[in-house]
């Protein structure tokens, strides 16, 4: 008899036994996706992991439905990294599994497929079955895998669906169809002939032309006036003449046109970013760099922000395609892709490939293949953290862009893994070299460097020599006692941005929270709103007129009475970045401005859409969250100002300090990026608070010793490695006694701090009441025997009948 050893797309930890012929066991490979029966009636895509002739103990092993490819794909070394994965972070091989792969690659029963409406597709050029999947759905839009299999009489669809979905017939119903492109915006600016200062006058002589003379005139007077980079649109409505005429002064050369997106480098008055040049400082730490590397698996690049460490990357990556190997780019934010692929392509063409969840099936699966097949069209990839999951075959390089950034890590759904982390165990099983970049870099990586396990190479100048922005801290209570303030706007801030206004620079304000103001608070009785299923407090969006859970999306009309005393003095508390918005509209009538935060970002591509008008200057100030703090590129950026440092200092969280520094430094980053020192504005009740201090005197090393030293007196990493157990369940008593239950068996068998069971701060979400647990194990612990013990334990509360329901999310190294 003869079995393979497969992998289902199911949050499940065990593999699967299932029965093939002689002759399929000759020809399958581990690697090869096969259809299979599972349960009563479903299909399932499971992945070959082995080939054996075992028969399983505990169940007779079905048959397979058929082999769904001719080679492998996914390589070796790819399912060793997945089984590390889902060791290490503790969960099923079927998490990583369905985490790694495109669902057009996956299709199960359950997967819902739609023809495209608007392909015309030729009969002829289908076979009977492709006909008939066709056919019926021009009946129905949509159906399920499971439905269209009653359909044909037959379980072996998978395949043809799969090439109807390759040939662009039908997509799978969850695929995102939008594209996006960046905007390209015109403008013109005089011909070089006429710069110098007598231009206006020889330039009028020439001109025989009226409507010509009143473009030229408008021109002048607009970039006079404004200090901005002038848009065909702009003088057209200044000037009161056509386009038409614009172009004629364009092809008789008075003008000369420009897009800014694609062209923004000549705007900085560089040639091209072709010949890139490294600077001395950048030269040296490449030379650096790569010397490091000979040594060490992983170098830190530690560079402050607008030091060019993206130059640094690309010159590496060069080094690299002279190998032939391959090289992963990681990137902490998807949005973030756009900005890099054009720069990148500049100097590699068509050798980059994407990765993204939010790319079509086909494209991604595109990347997939390419990845497999070590094409030259997917030599790089760049991606958010899941490209760490394709099937590359030969990498000689990874990069980890803003290798502090939290959103490496995944929270929910499992595998809750560690880009950066898994990146590095990547590396290590291709033999490849890991290049870790950040202006802010984490605890313990920098903590790796300094104990010598990882190499450190730091770039302290910024490009050009710029300098650093210049800190000004302001003390709000000081400022609130003299009356000084207007709105949440310092008299300081007010006058440093109408200053950056005034001169035709762009201002970004930072306020790390969304929707209008936190809290509505009752006058007369106290009482504030709250989410019905969550136990946060809603918050007021003005624009919306409502007030929202940020936890689970419930929402209500804003009340106009007490709910509790029916009184009617409701006051706002707490401030957002709805409110800056609009008391900016007040303040500053003039100036356009516009929001980037959750709420304003949640189009498929509103990130992108808004860091490109920024950056085409057709904003004046930028408001936001934490978005703003990663890694953007902005060239004209005098002035930040970060509207209240405190908030983020006072989270509830080990690593609210760390995060607060290198979210100000990061913020502070986007000032001063041409040749003009920028300036950033705090505002803040505690000036003196240490954080603050460091993020005023540019000082990483100083948060880097406290932070340690704190960690090392609480128990938390680097110095331990933390497990977080989420305990969730609808019955408040239940979860109570279950959860004392666990945390009891767990404190009896590991001979190490277990902390809990805790009430966090949200004690219930979506009407499931939780708690936490902390497990902290030492350096010198075995962290795999010990996890073997959890999992034991783990094991035997699903065990005790009455818990059963409760669940256990369980999260390794915790951020
Ligand atoms: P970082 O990632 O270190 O914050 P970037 O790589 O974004 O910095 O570089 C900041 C700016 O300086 C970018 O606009 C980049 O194009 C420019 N720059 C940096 N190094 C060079 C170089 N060697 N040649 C040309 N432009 C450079
Ligand atoms: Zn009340
Ligand atoms: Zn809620």
């Amino acid at each position: 008899m003869f079995f393979i050893e497969v992998i289902l797309p199911l949050s499940l930890a065990k593999t699967f036994t299932y029965r093939v012929s002689e002759a399929e066991f000759h020809f399958i490979k581990k690697g090869m996706r096969v259809a299979v029966p599972f349960g009563k009636s479903k299909i399932y895509t499971a992945l070959v992991l082995d080939i054996h002739e075992n028969a399983p103990t505990l169940y007779e092993a079905k048959e397979i439905h058929q082999i769904l490819d001719e080679r492998p794909i996914a390589t070796e070394i790819q399912i060793k990294h997945w089984l590390w994965v889902a060791n290490y972070y503790m969960c099923g091989i079927g998490d990583v599994y369905r985490g790694a792969f495109p669902t057009g690659l996956l299709l199960e029963s359950e997967t819902i497929v739609s023809h495209k409406p608007d392909v015309v597709v030729n009969d002829s050029e289908l076979s009977d079955d492709e006909f008939l999947i066709y056919e019926a759905l021009q009946h129905q839009s949509s159906l399920k895998v499971q439905e269209i299999a009653s359909i044909l009489n037959r379980k072996n669809i998978l395949p043809i669906l799969q090439k109807l979905i390759a040939r662009d017939i039908i997509f799978l119903e969850e695929e995102i169809k939008e594209s996006y492109k960046p905007k390209l915006v015109r403008y013109v600016k005089l011909h070089s002939k006429y710069e110098t200062d007598q231009g206006l006058g020889s330039l009028l002589d020439i001109l025989k032309n009226d409507k010509q003379k009143e473009i030229v005139l408008a021109y002048f007077q607009i970039s006079a006036s404004e200090k901005k980079p002038v848009t065909v649109k702009k003088l057209v409505e200044v000037s009161g003449s056509s386009s038409s005429v614009v172009k004629t002064l364009v092809k008789n050369e008075i003008l000369e046109e420009y897009l800014l997106q694609q062209d923004r480098v000549l705007f900085t008055g560089e040639k091209s970013e072709k010949e890139l040049l490294l600077s001395e400082a950048q030269q040296n730490a490449f030379t650096a760099i790569k010397q490091s590397l000979t040594e060490k698996e992983v170098c830190l690049l530690h560079g402050v922000t607008s030091s060019g460490k993206t130059e640094i990357y690309i010159k590496l990556i060069e080094e690299y395609l002279h190998t032939g190997r391959q090289v992963l780019y990681l990137l902490p934010e998807i949005a973030l892709t756009t900005q890099l692929v054009s720069r990148l392509r500049l100097h590699f063409g068509d050798k980059v490939a994407v990765f993204h969840s939010k790319y079509s099936n086909n494209e991604r699966v595109e990347v997939w293949k390419q990845t497999l097949e070590n094409s030259e069209k997917a030599q790089i990839v760049i991606g958010a953290r899941s490209a760490l999951f394709l099937p590359f075959n030969d990498l000689g390089l990874l990069i980890v862009d803003e290798e502090h950034e939290q959103t490496f890590k995944q929270t929910d759904p499992a595998p809750r893994y560690h880009a950066r982390d898994a990146a590095i165990v990547l590396a290590n099983f291709h033999n490849a070299k890991v290049l870790l970049g950040s202006a802010t870099p984490s605890i313990e990586t920098y903590f790796n460097t300094q104990n010598d396990k990882y190499g450190l190479v730091t770039l302290t100048e910024r490009y050009k020599n710029v300098r650093l922005p210049e800190v000004v801290l302001v003390d709000l209570k000081d400022k609130h006692f003299r009356k000084r303030m207007t709105g949440h706007f310092s008299d300081l801030l007010i006058e440093e941005i109408t200053e950056a206004l005034s001169l035709g620079e762009q201002v970004i304000l930072f306020q790390n929270r969304r929707g209008y103001s936190p809290i509505i608070e009752c006058l007369t009785c106290g009482h504030v709103p709250h989410c019905q299923q969550c136990d946060v407090s809603l918050t007021y969006h003005k624009f919306k007129n409502q007030l929202r859970c940020h936890y689970c999306g419930y929402a209500i009309a804003k009340p106009t009475n007490c709910h509790s005393c029916s009184s009617i003095d409701l006051t706002t508390k707490g401030f957002g970045t709805e409110q800056i918005e609009q008391e900016l509209a007040s303040l500053f009538p003039k100036a356009k401005t516009a929001r980037m935060d959750q709420d304003t970002t949640r189009g498929k591509f509103g990130f992108e859409k808004i860091i490109d008008t920024f950056k085409n200057r057709e904003i004046d100030i930028l408001v936001g969250t934490q978005m703003l703090a990663k890694g953007l590129d902005f060239d004209n950026v005098s002035l930040v100002g970060i509207m209240n440092a405190d908030n983020m200092l006072h989270h509830p969280d080990f690593r609210a300090f760390e995060r607060s520094f290198q979210m100000m430094t990061q913020v502070a980053g986007r000032a001063g990026r041409s040749e003009k020192q920028g300036k950033v504005v705090i505002q803040t009740y505690n000036p003196n608070h240490n954080t603050i201090q460091q993020v005023t005197n540019h000082n990483y090393n100083g948060m880097y010793k406290e932070q340690l030293y704190d960690r090392q007196i609480y128990k938390y990493p680097p110095y331990f490695r933390i497990i977080k157990l989420t305990i969730k369940h609808k019955d408040f008593d239940k979860l109570k006694e279950g959860s004392m239950w666990l945390y009891q068996v767990l404190s009896q068998n590991l001979n190490i701090p277990v902390l809990g069971p805790e009430e966090p701060a949200i004690s219930r979400i979506r009407n499931e009441y939780i708690r936490t647990i902390l497990i902290k194990i030492p350096q010198n612990m075995h962290l795999g025997n010990t996890k073997k013990t959890i999992q034991k334990m783990l094991n035997s509360f699903e065990a005790v009948a009455q818990y059963r329901a409760i669940k256990v999310v369980v999260n390794v190294d915790f951020y």
